[in-house]
């Protein structure tokens, strides 16, 4: 049994706006060989999410805050490398919320660990599509927005991790029109032709969002999954169908700014008119379902009905620029960090 260091990064500083490099640092610490109970897992893969951009303010969540100079806490998938605890064994592949640094050791459940079945997936695939966010596409669509067949499905922030699975669930589903906004014309191209949504527009270059929702869901929209907030949100809720269905997943649009825009606008009108339901949910409230989720997941991807992509930052050293670049908008499809 040898002793181990771990790179890590934490946070340095609070940012204002748009995350900087200089918000983080890096440093390699000595960790303890395990105790009775405890395992070693060297990290492979590592996750950054847009709700890191939240825990980085002092302010009331749902998970509290980072504190300056504590590790960054977050989805990784590693390796048991040594086990004092009877239900890993080297070489398992473990998920955990140990977050960006190389290695970790500890008891299992301190760190939220998973032993990962073997699925016919890659080990990356368990921080995406049969990961977290996975599982958030999967309940917010079936559990919170109640999808049914022949829906019409609107989902904004469309290509990424979690909206290229929403779209797809809801084709498997009988949905039509499934319709998304995205931020390129690079990425509509991905969602028509790979993830086969009906109609995606660039939010970017399009930005009558009214007329375009109206247009591309002439009925209304059934079901509403919203990733992103603010105005396309608003005009999403203008074009909402009676008896429509908003699961609310993110508001990306908003947490880089330092006024958020949103407040009780027309839309929340809507919600009387159309007898509209609308539900934030967060997905660790469907934890329980993750092993059933991990499954479904697999199954469709091995049957073929659903795909995804992944954009891979090597070495650990530059996690907050993978961190960065997703919040920019320029990641292709799940954002991840490879370790080594
Ligand atoms: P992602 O979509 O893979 O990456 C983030 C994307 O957000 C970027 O690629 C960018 O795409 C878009 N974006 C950035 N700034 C934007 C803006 N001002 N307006 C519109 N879009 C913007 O990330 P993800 O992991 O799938 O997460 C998507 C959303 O789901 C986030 O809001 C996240 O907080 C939420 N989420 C919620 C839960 C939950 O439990 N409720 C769980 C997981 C994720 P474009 O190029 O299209 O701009």
């Amino acid at each position: 049994m040898t002793a181990l260091t771990s790179t890590e990064w934490s946070l340095a500083a609070r940012p204002v706006g748009m995350p900087k490099l200089s918000d983080f640092q890096m440093k390699t610490i000595d960790i303890a060989p395990p105790g009775a109970g405890e395992i070693q897992v060297k990290n492979e893969w590592m996750s950054v999410d847009p709700y890191m951009r939240g825990r980085m303010q002092d302010r009331e969540s749902y998970v509290p805050p980072f504190q300056i100079g504590e590790t960054m806490q977050g989805g990784a998938v590693g390796r048991v490398t040594v086990s004092n605890h009877p239900d890993y064994k080297e070489g398992d592949l473990v998920s955990s919320m140990a977050g960006w640094r190389t290695a970790w050791v500890g008891k299992p459940e301190m760190a939220m660990a998973q032993k990962l079945p073997e699925v016919g997936l890659p080990e990356s695939a368990f921080l995406g599509v049969a990961g977290m966010p996975g599982l958030t596409a999967y309940a917010g669509l079936l559990r919170v927005a109640e999808l049914k067949e022949g829906d019409t499905v609107f989902v904004s922030g469309a290509a990424g991790a979690v909206g290229s699975t929403v779209v797809q669930i809801a084709k498997i589903k009988g949905c039509s029109p499934v319709v998304g906004s995205c931020g390129s014309d690079e990425k509509v191209k991905f969602l028509i032709e790979e993830c086969r949504y009906d109609a995606a527009f660039n939010y970017k270059t399009d930005t009558d969002y009214l007329a375009k929702v109206r247009e591309l869901c002439p009925k209304g929209v059934d079901c509403y999954f919203d990733n992103v907030g603010g105005n396309l949100t608003d005009a999403v809720f203008a074009n909402l169908a009676q008896f429509a269905r908003v699961s609310i997943c993110g508001m990306i649009s908003q947490y880089n700014l330092q006024k958020p825009e949103m407040g009780p606008r027309a839309s929340y009108m809507m919600l009387l008119i159309r007898q509209v339901s609308a539900q934030g949910f967060l997905v660790p409230q469907f934890g329980g379902k993750f092993p059933q989720g991990i499954q479904q997941m697999a199954k469709w991807f091995n049957e073929g009905k659903l795909t995804y992509r992944e954009d891979i930052v090597d070495g650990l050293e530059n996690t907050p620029e993978a961190f960065i670049r997703m919040l920019k908008g320029e990641n292709r499809g799940k954002q991840l960090v490879r370790v080594s």
